[in-house]
C-alpha cells in the first residue's frame, strides 16, 4: 500500500479535517531548507515547518550532538536527579534573557510552557493569600491548545465546543499611541482581580503575523509594573532570532515576570518547552509548607536529548554565520517588502527580522476569496515552496541557512503567483 493509503487509514492530522483533506505528502527526508518527498520532489521550507526549523533540516551539528547523547543518557527522572544538559541549557538561556529571569522550568511544548506560566503566576498569588481570579490577554492571541492556553487566546470557532469550560479572561487591543490611555483604564476598571497579563511580544503569529511596535508594549507593561499585575511574555514564536534579534525581550526595556521558549528552542529537533521566572516569583513557592510547591511536571520533563538539542541550536545560533544570516534575510526581506508593497494584489505588508508577511487584497466578495489560503498554498506546493498562508495573509518564516538565491526564487515565485491570481 502507498504511504498516503497508509497514513489515511491510522492517522488524524492536526488542524485537519480529514473529510475534505487533500492527500498528505510523505516526506521521506530533509537537508538544509529542502524537504524531499517519496517521488523525489524536493520543496522549500519556507515556513520552518510550523515556525520550529533554525538552522535547517537534519543538521549535520546537532544530529552528532543528540546522538552522542543518546548513547550516554536517554532519559532520566527530574525529580530528585539532574544531568549536564539541563544544567548547561539552563544557565546558557539565562545569561541571554532579561536579567530578572532566574530560573528555569522544563515541559514539552509551547502550550505546556503557557500552561506552566499561567500556574506560576495563578498560585503565586494563592501562595500569598490573595484572591485572584482573571488574567489578561490581547484579542486574537494564540498561546497553544491546552485547557489554560486555548483560555487565553483568543476565542473563535475553534474553541467554541469548549467555551463554556475556558476560563475568564480579559481581552484587549494590542497596544498603539491612540489607544494606550483606554487599555489602561479597561485594567484599571478590573482593579485587583487580575493575576497576570499574558502576550505574545511584538507579533501575534497564528493571529496572521500581526505586529505592534515595542515603544507601546513598553509602557503598556510599565502600566502593568505599578499596578502589580505580573506578565507572562510568550517567546515561543519570537524567540531564538525569529524578530532579527535573540528575542523580542531585545527590543524592549521592561522586562516580564515570567517567560515562555518553545518552537525553535531546540532548533526544531525536538519538542520541549521552558517557562523561566524571576526570583520573586520562585520565592514566592518557597516554604515549609507542601502545599505551596508548584506541583506541575511532565514525564519528559528536560529529557537530556532535547536539552542537548537545544544546547547545539543555540551554539549554532550564536555564531558570526547564523548572525549574519539572520541580518541578511532581515534585508532581503525589507527590499522585498518594498516590491510587495507596489503590487495592487497585496495590502499590509509588514515586517520583523525574518518573518515577512502580507494580505493579499479582497477584490471580490467571493467564496473564491475565503478558499485564497488554500489555493495559494497548492500552488506553492507545485512549485516546490511550502507556504501555509493564514487565510488570505500569505508570510516567511525560512530557516537562517536559506541562502539569497533560494530566497530569491521564493520572492520571485510569489511575484509569479500573484501576478496569476
Ligand atoms: C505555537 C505557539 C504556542 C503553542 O506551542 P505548541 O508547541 O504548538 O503547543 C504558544 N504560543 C505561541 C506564541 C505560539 O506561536
Amino acid at each position: 500500500m502507498k504511504l498516503q493509503e497508509r497514513d489515511r487509514a491510522v492517522n488524524w492530522h492536526p488542524y485537519t479535517q480529514m473529510k475534505t483533506a487533500d492527500n498528505v505528502i510523505p516526506i521521506t527526508r530533509g537537508k538544509g531548507v529542502y524537504l524531499y518527498d517519496d517521488r523525489g520532489n524536493k520543496y522549500i521550507d519556507a515556513v520552518s515547518s510550523w515556525w520550529v526549523t533554525l538552522h535547517g533540516h537534519a543538521h549535520p551539528y546537532i544530529a552528532k550532538k543528540v546522538s552522542e547523547q543518546l548513547n550516554t543518557l536517554e532519559q532520566v527522572i527530574f525529580a530528585g536527579f539532574t544531568h549536564e544538559p539541563a544544567i548547561q541549557l539552563s544557565e546558557n538561556l539565562l545569561n541571554l534573557l532579561p536579567t530578572n529571569q532566574h530560573k528555569v522550568f522544563y515541559s514539552d511544548n509551547g502550550s505546556t510552557a503557557v500552561e506552566v506560566a499561567l500556574k506560576m503566576c495563578i498560585q503565586f498569588a494563592h501562595n500569598q493569600g490573595q484572591k485572584k481570579s482573571k488574567m489578561l490577554a490581547f484579542k486574537n492571541a494564540y498561546h497553544g491548545d491546552t485547557f489554560g492556553a486555548m483560555s487565553v487566546s483568543g476565542r473563535s470557532l475553534w474553541t467554541k465546543p469548549f467555551g463554556e469550560m475556558l476560563f475568564e479572561v480579559i481581552f484587549i487591543d494590542t497596544p498603539t499611541s491612540e489607544n494606550l490611555e483606554s487599555l489602561k483604564n479597561q485594567i484599571l476598571n478590573h482593579g485587583d482581580d487580575i493575576a497576570g497579563f499574558i502576550f505574545e511580544p511584538l507579533v501575534q503569529g497564528a493571529a496572521g503575523m500581526l505586529m505592534y511596535d515595542a515603544e507601546d508594549l513598553d509602557e503598556l507593561m510599565k502600566f502593568c509594573r505599578e499596578q502589580k499585575i505580573l506578565m507572562i511574555q510568550d517567546e515561543v514564536f519570537t524567540g531564538f532570532g525569529r524578530t532579527g534579534r535573540l528575542f523580542a525581550a531585545n527590543y524592549l526595556l521592561e522586562k516580564p515576570d515570567i517567560m515562555c521558549f518553545s518552537k525553535g528552542l531546540t532548533g526544531g529537533t525536538m519538542p520541549m518547552g521552558i517557562t523561566t521566572c524571576s526570583n520573586e516569583i520562585y520565592n514566592a513557592f518557597l516554604s515549609d509548607e507542601k502545599y505551596m510547591t508548584l506541583f506541575h511536571g511532565h514525564s519528559f520533563t528536560a529529557n537530556p536529548l532535547a536539552c542537548t538539542a537545544a544546547l547545539a541550536s543555540m551554539e549554532l545560533l550564536l555564531n558570526d554565520e547564523t548572525q549574519q544570516n539572520i541580518k541578511r534575510i532581515s534585508q532581503q526581506h525589507f527590499q522585498f517588502s518594498k516590491i510587495l508593497e507596489q503590487n495592487s494584489q497585496v495590502e499590509n505588508v509588514r515586517q520583523i527580522g525574518t518573518i515577512l508577511a502580507w494580505e493579499i487584497k479582497n477584490n471580490e466578495q467571493t467564496s473564491y476569496f475565503n478558499e485564497i489560503g488554500k489555493l495559494l498554498y497548492n500552488k506553492f506546493l507545485k512549485r516546490g515552496i511550502i507556504m501555509r498562508p493564514l487565510g488570505n495573509v500569505m508570510y516567511l518564516v525560512p530557516p537562517y541557512c536559506i541562502t539569497a538565491n533560494e530566497l530569491d526564487l521564493v520572492y520571485t515565485n510569489i511575484l509569479e503567483v500573484l501576478s496569476s491570481l
